[in-house]
């Protein structure tokens, strides 16, 4: 048939996005729509430092996609994406290969390391389910060795970075801490979590004296700080940081870096740090039917300077891109993708955050509030209640 083939790699906020605007905005054998991701289910990126540290279940950071998409409309391929081959208009994925008209991706990123030595190797990451239940296991696992082995190093946990899922995984691993000592009879003065981060100060581009508000929060909570403090170094069981400084610890986090899924890069787009430049209609540069978006994609602010990475951002993109599919299927003229800004909130582990809302600073338990309405948001535009009462933490 001529109907156009859309197929969305990843399932993501900007994948389901999109697939969920595609499926209320195109009518009836306008279009085939495929939705590929490597797991049957959507995970809350956003909440993921909870689990991780063990303060929350992991199921209260996933949704099965078959939930969210209505499968008459869109189909579902549980699959792996192993090439991007844009000349060919294909996919290759681990068991089979798609074709496309028009093809989104929004694979996510990647943690970059920066060539820092070992840090691929050593260091765990915050980047899905499978990832964080490693996290939270090993720590616990840690706890359980030193009842056996008094080995020091594993009641030391170094975070790498302290931007936001940096600050907000040491906060809620602060908070465990003394939960899992009391857990494993572990007296409590014998843990230490540092935070390290290269830059001179954490959570750039946020507001002074919100970044001093949580800094404080991070001190009384016990979390030894060293801002403007490169780790050098990641080895099997620990860091060297600083003028060589070595920490001994079994537990090494690394959430200092964002780069674009590599696929993008091995699929010859032009990229910086793995992500792409997209034109304003967020299309790759020379490609008017592939669309880039989320954390592998690049736009500029009105000083040229890229936005963060975020979810916020992803969750724009995926409904521009959906009504720009839209608009080109039916011949008319595409929409320009502008980032609306509605404020940022960051979590610093149980009744306490900060916030930029309209402009508004918060800060403590209301701020901590604002984050679980985001939250809550979240999950009623892409499940509306039902969703909601499911996995909503109220609490
Ligand atoms: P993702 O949401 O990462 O989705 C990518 C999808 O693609 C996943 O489903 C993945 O399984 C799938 N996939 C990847 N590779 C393949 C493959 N080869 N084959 C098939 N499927 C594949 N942002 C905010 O705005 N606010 C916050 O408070 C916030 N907090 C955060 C806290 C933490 C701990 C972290 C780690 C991030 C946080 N972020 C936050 C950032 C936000 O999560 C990301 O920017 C957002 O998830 C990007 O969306 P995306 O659609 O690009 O990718």
């Amino acid at each position: 048939s001529n109907i156009p083939k859309i197929v969305i790699l990843g399932a993501g906020y900007g994948g389901i996005l999109t697939a969920q605007r595609l499926q209320k905005e195109l009518n009836y054998n306008e279009a085939d729509v495929t939705l590929v991701n490597r797991h049957d289910y959507h995970y809350i990126t956003t909440h993921l430092h909870m689990p991780a540290a063990g303060t929350d279940t992991i199921d209260h950071a996933r949704v099965p996609i078959s939930k969210l998409i209505d499968e008459f409309k869109i189909d579902l391929v549980k699959s792996a994406v192993k090439d991007i081959r844009p000349h060919e208009k294909k996919v290759i994925l681990e068991d089979g290969t798609l074709s496309y008209d028009i093809l989104v991706v929004s694979l996510g990123g990647e943690p970059e390391t920066f060539g820092i030595p070992g840090m691929k190797d050593h260091a765990m990451t915050i980047r899905s389910i499978n990832s964080v239940r490693l996290i939270r296991e090993h720590i616990e696992y840690q706890f359980a060795c030193y009842k056996n082995d008094s080995i020091a190093s594993r009641l030391r946990f170094v975070v790498g970075g302290a931007g936001f899922s940096g600050v907000e995984f040491v906060s809620e691993l602060a908070d465990r801490l003394p939960l899992l000592c009391k857990e494993f009879d572990v007296d409590p003065e014998k843990v230490e979590l540092y935070n390290v981060e290269a830059a001179p100060t954490p959570l750039p581009g946020f507001d002074k004296e919100l970044v001093e508000y949580a800094m404080d929060v991070l001190k009384n909570k016990g979390i030894i700080l060293r801002i403007g403090v490169p780790i050098k170094e990641c080895f099997a069981g620990g860091v060297i940081i600083g003028d060589g400084e070595r920490i001994e610890a079994s537990t090494v986090v690394w959430t200092g870096g964002i780069r674009g899924n590599k696929l993008i890069e091995n699929a010859g787009f032009e990229v910086t740090r793995g992500r792409v430049k997209v034109d304003e209609y967020l299309r790759a540069p020379g490609y008017d039917h592939i669309y880039i978006i989320g954390d592998s994609s690049l736009v500029l602010n009105k000083e040229g300077r890229p936005y963060p990475p975020t979810a916020q951002i992803a969750m724009q993109q995926g409904v521009n891109c959906a009504k720009n599919i839209a608009l080109s299927i039916r011949g008319k003229q595409l929409s320009k993708f502008t980032f609306s800004h509605k404020g940022t909130v960051a979590s610093l582990g149980k009744g306490e955050a900060i916030a930029i809302v309209n402009g508004k600073k918060w800060k403590g338990w209301k701020a901590a509030q604002l984050k679980k309405a985001v939250d809550i948001r979240y999950l009623y535009v892409i499940g509306g209640i039902p969703l909601v009462l499911q996995k909503g933490r109220f609490f």
